[in-house]
């Protein structure tokens, strides 16, 4: 069966060139690089030569890229190593939950959090966090681009308001990297975090950007590793790999992928929405990512249109989790303001440097007669057709 991958904000497929640079590091090039002996230094190398290939991807120093296990523990270490107990964070609702659960537990832990809210297309005020702000407000934690909608934020605008006020800003810039471009230097962050394994590295390795100068409280207590910011042997093979991707992202981004990225989205959500009544875009008219398209698909759930699709073998996602049983909506897509069977019945499709037009005409073609089945079975829509309201003539 043919399978189409477009859950690209999930995981992305390891590139070849990446696969390729990272394998000696697993069996020829194996020394540990804090060794002093040749194996040592081998690896080592390999290891600055991938922190300056990050460095150059974000706009700083070598110095400045401390490698994580990925995104959530650069997220954790950013906001644990940042605050103090007394300290107020600013961050926002529509945050991934490795931002949103860490200021939960400073919360516990003498801290105070404010979680501000978003428009109807998920982008957060810039004057809101300014309105914020209290005497003792110590971070600003707001995500570059969402994972579910791909909405970008006014991080630039947010870093200058942190600066004017002394505050240390972080942004989670995992769903961004190799996307768009980064700079920190134009954002004017103290921390950013990204994940390899969103950007073509595998899964378990990520970087947390520290700006020089930033004082940071570790998360974990071992070894001198990562000058002291996060101890523990280095993942080599996965740091290498990182810094290949981190490589080919930013000629990537140099060749203008995310015009033709951006192209096939459009063309997939215009598809779409010519398809199938009572659909649209949730987060349309925001400045986006070029790879997401975030649909809801009223009178259906999305949970069911992910199966129906999977078994025809094209992979997407839903927004919803599964707790305790009951199908949670998303807490980005309620953020929105969309009732909760509106954000049920959303699907995010997300695009990778690997997706070809033909995986959007694949997606095309089964995506409409996909919905069209489930809303015969849906009792709203069965509802509305039977009284003639919304049915098509
Ligand atoms: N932040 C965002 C916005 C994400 O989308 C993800 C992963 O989905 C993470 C953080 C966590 O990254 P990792 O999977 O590398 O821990």
């Amino acid at each position: 069966m043919r399978r189409v991958y477009l859950d690209n904000n999930a995981t992305t497929p390891v590139l070849p060139e990446v696969f390729a640079a990272m394998r000696p590091y697993f069996d020829e090039r194996f020394g540990n690089a804090s060794s002093i002996h040749h194996h040592g230094q081998e690896t080592r190398a390999a290891v600055e030569d991938a922190r300056e290939s990050v460095a150059k991807l974000l706009g700083c120093q070598p110095a400045e890229v401390i490698f994580t296990s990925g995104g959530t523990e650069a997220d954790n270490l950013a906001i644990a190593g940042l605050v103090a107990p007394g300290d107020h964070i600013i961050t926002s609702s529509i945050e991934h939950h490795a931002v949103l659960l860490a200021c939960k537990h400073q919360e516990e832990h003498g801290c105070q959090a404010t979680y501000l809210p978003v428009d109807g297309r998920g982008w957060i005020d810039p004057e809101e966090v300014r309105r914020a702000l209290r005497p003792k407000t110590k971070l600003i934690s707001i995500m570059m681009a969402n994972n579910e909608t791909g909405v970008m934020q006014p991080v630039e605008e947010i870093g200058k308001i942190a600066a004017e006020a002394g505050v240390s800003f972080h942004t989670d810039a995992v769903q961004t990297a190799a996307k768009m471009p980064i700079d920190v230097q134009r954002i004017g962050c103290q921390a950013l975090s990204i994940s390899g394994h969103k950007i073509h590295a595998p899964q378990g390795v990520g970087v947390l950007y520290l700006r020089k100068g930033t004082r940071l409280q570790p998360l974990f207590y071992g070894g001198r590793h990562e000058r002291s910011r996060r101890a523990g042997t280095e993942n080599v093979p996965g740091i290498v790999a990182l810094g290949k991707a981190a490589k080919l992202a930013k000629e990537g981004l140099e060749r203008g992928d995310p015009t033709k990225m951006a192209e096939l989205r459009d063309r997939l959500e215009q598809g779409i929405l010519a398809q199938v009544e009572e659909a649209a875009v949730n987060g349309a008219g925001a400045p986006r990512v070029p790879n997401t398209a975030n649909i809801r698909f009223d009178h259906i759930e999305g949970e069911a249109l992910v199966i129906a699709l999977d078994l025809k073998g094209l992979a997407v996602s839903s927004g919803a989790a599964c707790s305790s049983g009951a199908i949670e909506p998303s807490h980005v897509l309620t953020a929105l303001g969309l009732r909760m069977d509106q954000a049920r019945s959303s699907v995010r499709i997300s695009l990778g440097k690997q997706t070809a037009a033909e995986d959007i005409d694949f997606a095309l073609a089964l995506l409409p007669a996909t919905v069209a089945r489930l809303r015969e079975l849906s009792p709203t829509y069965r509802r509305k057709v039977v009284s003639g309201v919304g049915a098509k003539s």
